[in-house]
């Protein structure tokens, strides 16, 4: 599709809540001053970014905020010297943090552990001279091919103190796709467990990795952390186990100097739309991006327990399970296994007894939960939840307004943050002080200056649809593709000047964000552009749709029309009547445009491994075509 012209705008959500006044009087960011922020940010961005800086520790000062010099390679803090390791462990040991609790980690069958910051700070520092003792040096990539473990944010932060790059690679992913992501990042060292509790079952993992290091020779360490106590075969010149290598290590250990722009890890996309690509994040102004955004958006405190259900695996683990909280010196909480184990109520279960404050999930997880229905989080004591999140897809406002009454008494604000594994921090969301629209991810923060625009680059309409871009570098971006710039010019080429997302999203007379989909699913009917965003939340608003995906099949007549799969909620039966229905209910509910060619039931959508609805799969199936790299898909 060349011509992306302007979208349909279909859903005309028109809810508003707003924020307690309690919530408002104790926020970091009041009102007043986060209207001056904006002020400043639109004025001198950099100014408003070099703040959100000085609220770290560096060992040394930047030179210049930004170096544009090699746009697009922007270069943030240049020639300061720091490390994100500094800052989410070693300094807090000097301060009131050291005997806060740093991680609760609860494992799928129940048992628990707690790490205060001190405790954690000391497993780092074993680690980290650990793998100094195995031969890894700064700059070094180290493949983590781990389950949610505490082992896991050991070894990450034990890289990231060496100066080793990590690479975490999801566990649930086959050999293969372990087997492309070593070699891309050309890693000497993996490090892997012998398996882990999912759904009720253990999942072993050494045998995978037994494999695919037979065939190849470049790693030559792995460490294995005994988490499932199966048995596993150790390859005596290569294989190590965790604990024998940390037994006698000292707990203290040097943190590496390292550039601004030395990088930290590197960590593929999700591949929902394509090939996964191998994002580069770096010390410095990834650490600033996310500090910054966790203390805003989620008006983050030292005594919240701060629960991101995402795998470490993915970016918003990353960001906001290991990194974020640490460096704001609160409570991060980790869990290792599915959220329906043993039964719908187990998020909620962890809620209550962890005293849960912050919740932050993705729709994906809301629908399933919201289709066991209310019984499950009323019978147990939710009250400790004071702010709930929302990341990854577009949220249907139906989705949005359970998850904030049921969930959150209607008193607990759901951020809708809208960020990519490219951006590495967030950069559209409400926060706790602004009005919240169910299924809009609110405004740009201060210091983000996004826009809605057509492939020329120029402004569309209020209310029209277009290409979501960034106008101006921000710290947490992305520092290149691995092994590939010009993936990485690729993002800034398309539309001169702006980052161009890959998404689709308009803007309402309030200048509130909606998401519409990704602009590769855009569905074009007789002309109308149609996001499959809406489309989607119209279905998911009717009393029998659990979830919903909509694709565009060609069509000789109107370009192309719309095919809907659906699964139905607990207790429904599906029926040609309720097909139709579902049909009538679109028209009523959207207009001619929005009406669908077809429906089809379906017992489940097909995901990626992080959740997602893979629409290209769907669409593959449906025109008979091949689906491309699936090895994101999830089975279950
Ligand atoms: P790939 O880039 O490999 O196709 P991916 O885009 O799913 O995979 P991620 O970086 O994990 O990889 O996801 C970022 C994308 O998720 C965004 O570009 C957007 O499409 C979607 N997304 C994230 N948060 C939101 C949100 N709050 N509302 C709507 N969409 C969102
Ligand atoms: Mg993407």
């Amino acid at each position: 599709m060349d011509q992306l012209g302007a979208l349909e705008t279909l859903l005309q959500e028109d809810r508003v809540f707003r924020p307690l006044p309690g919530l408002v009087m104790e926020a970091n960011i009041n009102p007043q001053e986060l209207a001056s922020a904006y002020q400043l940010a639109a004025h001198d961005p950099l100014a408003f970014w070099e703040n959100a800086a000085l609220e770290l520790q560096w060992f040394r000062r930047w030179d210049k905020v930004l170096d544009d010099s090699k746009a697009p390679f922007y270069k943030w803090f240049t020639n300061a010297r720091c490390n994100i390791v500094h800052n989410a462990l070693d300094r807090h040991i000097k301060t009131a943090n050291k005997h806060r609790l740093a991680l609760i980690w609860e494992g799928e069958p129940g048992d628990t552990r707690k790490l205060t910051y001190f405790e954690l700070y000391r497993a780092v520092n074993k680690m980290a001279g650990a793998l100094k003792n195995l031969g890894v040096v700064k700059g070094d990539r180290v493949v983590l091919y781990m389950p949610p473990l505490p082992e896991t944010i050991i070894a990450m932060l034990a890289c990231a103190k060496i100066g080793a790059v990590h690479c975490m690679v999801f566990a649930g992913f086959s050999g293969k796709a372990l087997k492309d992501r070593l070699r891309d990042a050309g890693a000497r060292c993996l490090i892997t467990a012998d398996g882990f509790y999912r759904n009720g079952r253990v999942v072993p993992l050494k045998p995978a990795v037994d494999e695919i290091l037979e065939e190849q020779d470049a790693v030559d360490i792995c460490v294995v952390v005994r988490r499932a106590g199966i048995e596993v075969e150790m390859h005596p010149a290569r294989d190590v186990w965790y604990e024998d290598i940390v037994r006698h290590e000292k707990p203290e250990a040097m943190t590496e100097v390292m550039e601004s722009d030395d990088p930290l890890f590197l960590l593929y996309t999700s591949g929902t739309t394509g090939s996964p690509r191998g994002i580069v994040h770096s010390h410095g102004g990834y650490m600033v991006g996310i500090h910054h955004t966790l203390n805003w958006v989620f008006d983050i405190k030292p005594t919240d327990i701060f629960w991101c259900t995402a795998d470490p695996g993915w970016i918003t683990g990353h960001s906001y399970v290991v990194y974020a909280p640490l460096l704001a010196g609160t409570t991060t909480l980790l869990y290792e296994g599915h959220p329906l184990y043993p039964q719908a109520d187990r998020m909620w279960h962890i809620t209550a007894k962890h005293g849960v404050s912050i919740l932050y999930t993705t729709p994906t997880t809301i629908r399933m939960l919201m289709r066991y229905g209310n019984l499950f989080p009323r019978q147990h004591d939710l009250t400790s939840l004071r702010m709930l999140g929302s990341v990854g897809e577009p949220i249907n406002p139906e989705a949005w307004v359970w998850f904030y009454q049921t969930i959150g008494r209607g008193e607990c604000p759901v951020m809708d943050t809208w960020w990519q594994t490219e951006s590495g921090q967030i950069m559209i969301s409400p926060m706790p002080v602004g009005l919240l629209k169910p299924g809009s991810v609110s405004k740009p923060l201060p210091g983000v200056e996004a826009d809605i625009v057509d492939r020329t680059g120029a402004p569309v309409p209020r209310d029209k649809g277009g290409l979501l871009v960034i106008k101006k570098p921000w710290p947490g971006m992305m520092q290149n593709v691995w092994n590939d710039p010009d993936a990485y010019r690729a993002y800034f080429e398309k539309i001169p000047g702006c980052y161009v997302a890959g998404d689709v999203a308009r803007r309402d007379e309030d200048g509130y964000f909606w998401m519409q989909g990704r602009a590769d699913e855009v569905i074009n009917v007789a002309g109308h552009r149609l996001g499959t965003a809406e489309l989607e939340s119209a279905l998911v608003a009717h009393r029998a749709v659990a979830e919903a995906a909509v694709i565009g099949i060609p069509d000789k007549i109107k370009g192309e029309v719309a095919k809907a799969f659906v699964t139905l909620r607990e207790g429904v039966e599906e029926s040609d009547e309720l097909a139709k229905e579902l049909k009538e209910h679109m028209k009523r509910e959207l207009g001619p445009v929005a009406e669908l060619k077809s429906v089809k039931f379906r017992k489940d959508l097909p995901k990626t491994k992080s959740g997602k609805i893979l629409r290209r799969l769907l669409k593959a199936e449906e025109l008979g075509t091949e689906p491309g790299d699936i090895s994101m898909l999830e089975e279950e």
